[in-house]
């Protein structure tokens, strides 16, 4: 057993005193709560159900996590991950069809990532405080 703040030999990963890895839906979570208070009016932050939802006719494997509108990019789609996740193959086609119509798709890592494309994409207000924390 290690002790917090340790090295890992094997990846010389560090692990931080006390951080506790996010889910991805608690990203998902984090990301949908901080559009709602700090969203741009004439915006939308939504999820978009996957393959892992039941019984909806027409559910696809490789849609992303969250369907934006609004700001300069008018309609964009949002992969959120964990700061070690990658895409999926499907992911990859959904990410490649977008590119081939000119829809930005974006994957982004962590908790701020995501808020911060958000923030380029003219979807929420401006932070004048710095990042998130
Ligand atoms: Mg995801």
């Amino acid at each position: 057993m290690r002790a917090p703040g340790s090295t890992s030999r094997r990846t010389g990963a560090r692990k931080l005193a006390g951080a506790v890895p996010m889910r991805e839906s608690a990203i998902q979570a984090a990301v949908v709560q901080h559009w709602r208070l700090f969203g741009q009016p004439h915006t939308l932050v939504a999820a978009i159900p996957n393959e892992a939802a039941k019984g909806q006719p027409g559910l696809t494997k490789g849609l992303p996590d969250l369907l934006v509108i609004g700001g300069r990019v008018r309609i964009a789609f949002l992969e959120l991950k964990t700061p070690n996740g990658s895409l999926s193959f499907e992911q990859k086609l959904f990410r490649n069809l977008c590119a081939f119509v000119g829809i930005e798709c974006v994957a982004a890592y962590g908790r701020d990532e995501p808020i911060a494309v958000l923030e380029g994409w003219g979807i929420l207000r401006p932070n004048l405080n710095g990042p998130v924390r």
